[in-house]
């Protein structure tokens, strides 16, 4: 898959790695509170490279993205949700 931006790969990746999921009913991502995950996504973007990122550019676009979705989709209700 091609991205055209560092935040989209940020998030193909993590979603790749199992990191994150995306809301089946709303298309919001979730992160997934899995630490192997977070650790496989920071492995791949410290070793594969995207356009002229440097390795420090990819491992922020990981954490940024973490930092801006939460463990829940915004849309769900808690209590109904899915595990
Ligand atoms: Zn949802």
């Amino acid at each position: 898959m091609t991205y055209r931006t560092l935040h989209g790969w940020a998030i193909g990746t993590l979603l790749e790695a199992g990191a994150i999921t995306e809301c089946e009913h709303h298309g919001y991502m979730k992160d997934r509170s899995d630490p192997h995950s977070w650790e496989r996504a920071k492995a791949i973007a410290a070793k594969e490279r995207f356009n002229r990122t440097t390795r420090d550019d990819r491992l922020k676009a990981i954490d940024d993205v973490m930092r801006s979705i939460g463990d829940t989709c915004p849309e769900c209700e808690p209590e109904r949700e899915e595990k």
